[in-house]
């Protein structure tokens, strides 16, 4: 159901009424409010597509990291993909299974891998290896911990930065990314695991790679996913390979269209697996945005209009109280969300430039189509992905409050920050 209108112009997120919510003392604006049975409904048609092969839909915690989405996503049978120690604790916390979780990040600290090697008595599913020099480092902590503990490569396939087709920010398997170990040190790779150096502490369990976020078809993907597949081949002549591991990446529809539906991206990968003879391996994915992110909004109140005019050309402001700080996306890659009124029952229109009450000319949310008629509160969609967890207190602004709802009802409200929680932390400082 996720998001709809009433016939009354009033807009809805899973079958509650969102002008109620922003307007009950306990949440207010600006809100995050998620709807939970969309996000497990999303999950579910994922999962189907693999149809009934071994796999690992691995949630991107990144995305929203809040607990019931979360352990909604774990309801489904997903797991859990981490890129911290404290995504790491905050997965195993609500209930994952150290199984089910596969570690990646660039520079994992000591403190942090020994988190994922005491989860389980093999350590997690796999520490997802970003570089030949991690390996030795690694080995040393699972030694010190008396355990054989599963890694698996994350390589870097160097597909073309313009064939990613996407932003350059979220651009991760091309040759110039600090991400995954480059296939020119796959072979070192290889013979460090073989050596006894590391081999009875680290046994290699996958090979995957993640290329990008925000894909609206499946080129990029499958492209990425045939070369790691290609190389699972060779590499399990020498190592029982377990899984290998497509990434996330799967794109939403921001407005502007999505090609591809997240359960295409898994068939594009399932067709390769069988092309390359992998197909006996579990296949792994790490979704993230596309769980969550069309399943919530974030609620604004209008503080003020402004027009400011120049010759004959008038531009008129929409000053919400949402700002760059709740929501990054826009400011940080140029990132359109829609905009709606919460309340509008149709006729003419007026261009807004929406803008929040951030001091940085880049908390600007783009201009948007919205009644002429008088409206007090809007909300900004497919905020449920990359939004809260990006949000700061800037400007000595408050984090938003974010509401969960399931059944048509609230099932849990994260009370917005005390507006002088700020003003307490700096005068610690
Ligand atoms: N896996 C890794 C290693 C990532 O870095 C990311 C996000 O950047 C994801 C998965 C999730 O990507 P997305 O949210 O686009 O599905």
């Amino acid at each position: 159901m996720a998001l709809t209108r009433r016939a009354d112009g009033t807009l809805e997120l899973g079958g509650v009424s969102l002008a109620d919510l922003a307007r009950d003392a306990r949440i207010g604006t600006p809100a995050y409010v998620y709807d939970l049975d969309a996000i497990g409904a999303q999950a579910r048609e994922l999962q189907r597509a693999f149809e009934g092969a071994p796999h690992l839909v691995a949630y991107a915690v990144k995305a929203n990291g809040a607990a019931h989405v979360v352990r909604t996503l774990l309801a489904e049978g997903c797991g859990a993909d981490v890129v911290s120690g404290a995504e790491l604790s905050l997965a195993l916390r609500c209930g994952a299974a150290p199984d089910d979780i596969v570690f990646s990040g660039v520079a994992k600290t000591n403190a942090e891998l020994d988190v994922a090697i005491g989860a389980g008595p093999r350590g997690i599913g796999a520490i997802q290896v970003e570089s030949v020099e991690e390996i030795s480092r690694i080995a040393a902590r699972a030694r010190a911990a008396r355990k054989t503990v599963r890694i698996s490569l994350r390589m870097n396939p160097g597909v073309d930065a313009q064939e990613l087709d996407t932003h350059d920010y979220i651009a991760t398997g091309h040759d110039g990314a600090k991400f995954g170990v480059p296939i020119s040190s796959l072979s070192d790779a290889l013979a460090l695991l073989e050596s006894a150096e590391v081999s009875p502490a680290l046994s290699l369990a996958g090979i995957g790679a993640h290329v990008g976020s925000q894909f609206t078809t499946t080129d990029a993907y499958a492209a990425s996913a045939r070369v790691v597949f290609e190389l699972a081949r060779d590499v399990r002549k020498r190592f029982a390979l377990a899984f290998v591991d497509a990434g996330g990446g799967f794109g939403i529809d921001y407005g502007a269209g999505c090609a591809a539906s997240p359960p295409d991206f898994v068939r594009a990968a399932r067709a390769l697996q069988k092309e390359a003879g992998v197909a006996d391996l579990a296949l792994y994915c790490e979704p993230g945005r596309s769980l969550v992110g069309p399943f919530g909004v974030l609620l604004a109140q209008v503080i003020q209009k402004k027009e400011s005019r120049k010759a004959d050309a008038v531009r008129r402001w929409l000053m919400i109280d949402a700002g760059m700080n709740d929501l990054l996306r826009p400011a940080l890659y140029q990132a359109r969300h829609r905009i709606a009124a919460l309340t509008d029952r149709g006729g003419e229109r007026r261009a807004y430039r929406v803008v929040g009450p951030v001091c940085e000319s880049s908390d600007d949310f783009g201009t948007h189509d919205l009644p002429a008629a008088d409206f007090d509160l809007v909300a900004l969609l497919d905020a449920g992905a990359y939004g809260y967890v990006m949000a700061s207190t800037y400007n000595g602004r408050a984090l938003p409050a974010e509401v969960f709802l399931r059944g048509g009802a609230i099932a849990h409200v994260n009370a917005r920050a005390e507006a002088d929680a700020w003003v307490e932390d700096r005068l610690r400082a």
